[in-house]
């Protein structure tokens, strides 16, 4: 599962890599995917704070919101701990590859030509393939490179056949994630699972866990 691609360092925090394996078969784990072991602290840190105006954290610090002010989940970072949840992605690392155009599946450079970033989709139920498809799709899944796409096909289980789209430009969004609002005797109250445009008034009452891409100036391709 090398995927014949060693450029780089492979270094943690950065580079392409192999992809670590899971279970008797073998099966590659998308670098950005969370692992079980990888632990959701947010609530306890969560609070209110800016005089009532929005969520903060008690020991709130530099990172935990994004250039939009929006707060993100915080979590553990441990790939390799426990099991992968591969329809789950960590959010910083998905974060990560989608801003700075990072495969999703073993953190390289994603794929890039002429008619822009690589791309794997679910292929689109009847319902949801109007004419244009993908154009204006919110996206929460990074690109891959040329070698993962083959990876995708034959190992995602989720994707069923994936379509592959190249987009000039994956425009950045919002995010997608949790509102929460005080409760009625005081703490906080989980209100739903959502996407956020940035920008948007309910802002200050939401906690980021993935980064949405809008995919614009898209082309269908075939497997590359
Ligand atoms: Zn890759």
């Amino acid at each position: 599962m090398s995927g014949g691609d060693e450029r780089g360092s492979g270094a943690l925090g950065g580079g392409p890599r192999t992809p670590l394996t899971w279970g008797p078969r073998g099966l590659p784990v998308p670098w950005a995917v969370r692992w079980s072991g990888e632990l959701v602290v947010t609530d306890e840190a969560l609070t209110v704070g800016g005089e009532g105006r929005g969520l903060a954290y008690r020991d709130e610090r530099a990172g935990d919101r994004d250039r939009h002010g929006v707060l993100w989940a915080r979590l553990t970072e441990e790939p390799g701990s426990g099991q992968p949840e591969f329809r789950c992605m960590h959010p910083v690392r998905q974060r990560r590859a989608m801003l700075e155009r990072l495969c999703q599946v073993c953190g390289g450079p994603a794929d890039r030509n002429g008619r822009g970033w690589l791309f794997a989709l679910r292929r689109p139920g009847a319902a949801e393939e109007v004419p244009g498809w993908p154009e204006g799709l919110l996206c929460t899944k990074p690109p891959v490179c040329a070698p993962c796409a083959h990876l995708a096909v034959a190992h995602c289980p989720h994707l069923g056949e994936p379509v592959f789209v190249r987009s000039r430009k994956p425009r950045v969004w919002g995010a997608f994630g949790g509102f929460f609002v005080p409760g009625p005797r005081g703490g906080l109250a989980a209100s739903g699972d959502d996407h956020l445009p940035y920008g948007h008034r309910a802002a200050p009452w939401f906690v980021a866990n993935q980064l949405v891409v809008e995919l614009t100036r898209c082309t269908r391709v075939p497997a590359p």
